[in-house]
């Protein structure tokens, strides 16, 4: 299938589930995760009209962002976040999904360049308390929102998590209401966030239905990723 059918069928997919599950579908935004796809697969997607596009690696980012020059296209981090790569991110991309400690974001909110707005931050939670997996505790999360939120050059937006793979649709839903909860109680605390990312190609469907905002989509959208890296064009 062409990544403009993939692409076609994608957006019929969340706004179907957005018509199922009762919620506005323009309340749903798609996120192209363009890790280890190529150049011209992301140009594609643009020119269907695809803007948010999401990398993992900061070396492979720099390298489309010089050849991709569409200054309409919002760039999201999503990959785990070494120290010495903080800068990077924080001046070559908009938004964050997968701040997973405090110092990370200390050291965004000191490198982000003043010239630039605020950069949208969102709290990675480790949902099923894996212990591959990086991400905050539920437990931790109100008292590390609350200083996250007060860091001039980030903007607090939401949350964001990655499930254990799951087939079983209420299966999937679970951790997506975990997070939903933990949102919900943030916001009652006085935070203002808006977003949940939430949903990957096996499970957006679930993840909508448990109010997710922004859903994650590569393989959905772009087909089987590239082994190596892919910031040579040619
Ligand atoms: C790779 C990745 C995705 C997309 O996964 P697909 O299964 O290809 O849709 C979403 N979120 C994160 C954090 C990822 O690393």
């Amino acid at each position: 299938m062409s990544i403009a059918k993939r692409l076609e069928t994608i957006q019929a997919a969340i706004t179907a589930a957005a018509v199922k599950y009762q919620r506005a579908p323009d309340a749903i935004s798609l996120l192209a995760v363009s890790k280890r796809q190529t150049i011209q697969a992301i140009e594609t997607a643009f020119q269907h009209g695809q803007l948010d596009f999401a990398e993992n690696h900061v070396q492979e980012a720099l390298g489309k962002m010089q050849e991709i020059k569409h200054p309409e296209i919002i760039w999201h981090f999503i990959g785990s976040i070494q120290s010495n790569k903080t800068k990077n991110i924080a001046t070559h991309f908009q938004w964050v999904h997968s701040i997973d400690q405090y110092k990370i974001a200390e050291r965004l909110n000191k490198q982000r360049p003043a010239h630039l707005p605020p950069l949208n931050v969102c709290l990675q939670i480790n949902i099923d308390d894996e212990a591959s997996k990086s991400g905050f505790k539920a437990a931790e999360i109100l008292d590390v929102a609350k200083r996250i939120a007060d860091l001039e050059h980030l903007k607090l937006r939401g949350l964001m998590c990655i499930p254990k793979p799951q087939t079983d649709p209420d299966k999937q839903r679970q951790p997506f209401a975990k997070l939903n909860a933990l949102f919900k109680m943030l916001n009652r605390s006085g935070l203002q966030l808006d977003t949940l990312s939430m949903g990957m190609t096996a499970d957006f469907d679930a993840a909508i239905a448990e109010g997710s905002t922004i859903v994650r989509i590569g393989t959905g959208i772009f087909g089987a990723r590239l082994k190596g890296n892919t910031t040579s064009p040619h």
